[in-house]
């Protein structure tokens, strides 16, 4: 295997499946299955869940919320989303743990870094949630955080798409992929990868970063042992 610590980031959208709004149980089961195939190699596998098929922050301050009341619901929608996971991956027989960044004792651990590490050690998948437990961040932001914290060696952004383009694959056809760019070519080209808090922060940490298509199974595990599909991004 190519890495022995991932982190994977799950955007809120991806557990939709083909609805609208909230949580696809088959979607989840799949990623489950995906996820068994990695551990099962050995891998250490934490998770960090985003909560837009939920709700937004900015979406709701858009129609006039409070913004920091609007990003707490948005931190709790990502609660909502990693014990839905949670279940699912426990359904699959994947022993884990839910670790939030803001406590709600009896329905998740708080995070503590160490004990993370130490369920990752033990073969737990480790899922966290509630952000970085600040308003104005991203769960792109948590993931990179939680990634350095934990010594993660790489993070594995799963999306519907395959990697990072020049343009935008779903309006232009004519948009070529990269496999592989530095951190400054993203940031040169104003391509989007991450905003750019949890972008910079993940390039002065030189924490490659591999975007990769999700919906396809097997692909996790394929990206694990090396194959070359997705974008890397690093130095
Ligand atoms: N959020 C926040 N602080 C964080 C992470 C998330 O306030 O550290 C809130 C914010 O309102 C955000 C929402 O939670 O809109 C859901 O997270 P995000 O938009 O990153 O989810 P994704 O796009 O990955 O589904």
């Amino acid at each position: 295997m190519k890495y022995k610590r991932i982190l994977l980031k799950l955007s809120g959208e991806s557990l939709m499946g083909d609805r609208q709004y909230g949580i696809d149980p088959k979607r989840l089961s799949e990623y489950a299955a995906d996820i068994k195939k990695v551990l099962d190699t050995g891998v250490q596998i934490a998770i960090v869940i985003g909560g837009g098929n939920i709700f937004r922050g900015v979406a709701g301050a858009s129609k006039g919320m409070d913004r920091v009341q609007s990003d707490h619901m948005g931190m709790l929608a990502t609660v909502i989303n990693g014990l839905a996971l949670q279940d699912a991956l426990e359904d699959a027989g994947i022993p884990t743990r839910l670790q939030t960044a803001i406590k709600i004792n009896e329905v998740a651990e708080p995070f503590i870094r160490r004990r993370a590490m130490r369920h990752l050690e033990k073969g737990r998948v480790v899922i966290f949630g509630g952000g970085t437990g600040n308003p104005y961040f991203t769960t792109d932001s948590a993931a990179v955080l939680r990634a350095i914290e934990i010594e993660a060696d790489v993070i594995l952004k799963g999306t519907r798409v395959d990697g990072i383009y020049n343009a935008d694959p779903e309006k232009d056809s004519d948009a070529v992929k990269y496999d592989h760019i530095s951190f400054d070519d993203v940031l040169r080209k104003g391509l989007k990868v991450m905003d750019t808090t949890a972008f910079t922060l993940s390039q002065e940490n030189e924490l490659p970063i591999i975007v990769f298509d999700m919906n396809k199974p097997g692909n996790l595990l394929r990206v694990v042992t090396g194959e070359q599909i997705g974008t890397t991004v690093n130095l």
